[in-house]
């Protein structure tokens, strides 16, 4: 082999060498690329759900003002609050309220302003509890004395004060509402404590509002879900406002708001941990789509720290939603391991419009459930929401719906009379005008 030769040859083989190496290189760092974006975790790697036990939560002492009827409440004892509820002590409450108690080993018997009701110390384990005691003074949780009475809380965060009225009737119960009907499905929508921030809608007025709009359908016999999001986030504003930490009175009204939207029929589901990422504020972003920042394993954590705040503060969890209802293939597989039902349509054509319900190949049972009917944008698209409530009907698709109850706040209205308190739901607004529209059919809101 000749000289010129022998270097044509050294330098094909060069050059294929270096072919090779870079081909090597593509292919090592594209296997490593790959898992990267595709690191799911396979059902075995998922962790285990979280324990049932409920963390005891810090009790703190609130230092709140309290009126009842217009007169201030002079307390020895300082109302509390536990459990992220307000409890105030027994014996002083009730002689301020004007009433009398008697009890046994079984419970309270209370008479206030011509009624008498009893509340049960039995199976009170459970939170949140009934009845506390605190440096061996009885108290009694602020809900379970008022759900019994004729009196109802308006909450002041920023003023630093409740005042105690009677509760006046805002509702008128429709004509349609009883005999038996065929289910359809409604989700109040986004439902979170926003009421810290100024750009927030739940502060106290619309969270007074949230309990009318849930009186107006328990009047009705609507059962409704709430699409709850347990931690409320507005990170350009610093915000974040943690049930389970943080203790005030604004948080302790949110929290009497959600166990009265559950006492009127109201289920709880969880609707993403924050219900965004990045810098939005919570309900305006996404969370488990598939351009979430988070790990896998940080996206399990969120579904699971989610479950944690519900069960510290004692809620039953009924479901999950995705925000938006993103989600990818993965994500979809962790929500259908830690939760039984997933509002959502289910991907295969074959479901469009229906409740489906299978089973996992590891016998774990899942509920979809749709919302074919969509949401009703804002007042104006009432209308809108009537068509598409009949297309359902005439598809054959459920009737299933949600709604942000915020959009009615703008024609509801509220009034203090005669040391009685009101808040209307008028016959403009959303609730009303679906509910009238869904008993026509001959429908009801009910439980899937
Ligand atoms: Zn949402």
């Amino acid at each position: 082999m000749s000289i010129i030769k022998k270097i044509i040859y050294t330098s094909k083989f060069i050059k294929l060498f270096k072919n090779i190496m870079a081909a090597f290189i593509i292919v090592v760092s594209s296997f490593a690329m790959t898992a990267s974006v595709c690191a799911s975790l396979a059902d075995w790697q998922l962790p285990a759900d979280i324990s049932p036990l409920q963390i005891d939560l810090p009790k703190v002492e609130l230092s709140s003002e309290f009126y009842f009827l217009g007169e201030k409440i002079e307390f020895k004892n300082k109302p509390y609050i536990a459990t992220g509820r307000i409890y105030l002590p027994l014996s002083e409450t009730v002689s301020a309220f004007g009433g009398e108690y008697s009890e046994d080993s079984y419970g309270v018997n209370i008479k206030l302003n011509n009624s008498e009701f009893y509340i049960s110390k039995q199976n009170d384990d459970s939170f949140p509890k009934r009845f506390l005691t605190v440096n061996s003074q009885e108290y009694i949780s602020m809900f379970s004395l008022l759900e019994n009475s004729v009196y109802e809380p308006v909450f002041y965060s920023i003023q630093n004060k409740v005042e105690i009225w009677y509760s006046g009737d805002g509702c008128v119960k429709s004509s349609l509402a009883d005999g038996d009907k065929h289910s359809a499905y409604l989700r109040l929508e986004d439902i979170m404590a926003d009421g810290i921030d100024p750009l927030g809608y739940y502060d106290d007025i619309g969270l007074e509002k949230l309990r009318a709009i849930s009186d107006y359908l328990y009047k009705n016999s609507q059962k409704f879900y709430i699409a709850w999001i347990p931690l409320y986030k507005n990170p350009s504003s610093n915000i974040e406002n943690s049930l389970t930490k943080n203790f005030n009175l604004y948080n302790a009204s949110f929290l009497y708001t959600l166990d009265y939207l559950v006492k009127n029929g109201g289920k709880i589901g969880i609707h993403g941990y924050t219900h965004q990422y990045g810098n939005e504020k919570s309900a305006d972003g996404y969370e488990f789509d598939s351009k979430m920042p988070f790990s896998d394993i940080e996206c399990i954590n969120r579904m699971l720290e989610a479950k944690k705040v519900a069960r510290d503060l004692g809620y039953e969890v009924s479901f999950f939603e995705f925000p938006h209802y993103g989600a990818t293939s993965d994500t979809l597989r962790y929500a259908e391991k830690y939760y039984d039902v997933i509002y959502q349509q289910e991907c295969s054509v074959k479901s469009k419009g229906y409740i489906v319900d299978w089973t996992r190949a590891n016998g774990k049972k899942i509920k979809y459930v749709p919302t074919p009917a969509d949401y009703i944008l804002n007042i104006y698209d009432v209308d809108n929401m009537k068509a598409r409530i009949d297309n359902c009907l005439n598809t054959n698709q459920i009737v299933s719906l949600f709604y942000h109850p915020r959009i009615d706040f703008q024609v509801m209205y509220i009034k203090n009379e005669n040391n009685v308190r009101t808040c209307y739901v008028p016959d403009n607004s959303a609730v009303y005008r679906i509910v009238e529209k869904v008993l026509s059919k001959n429908l009801s809101f009910n439980y899937f």
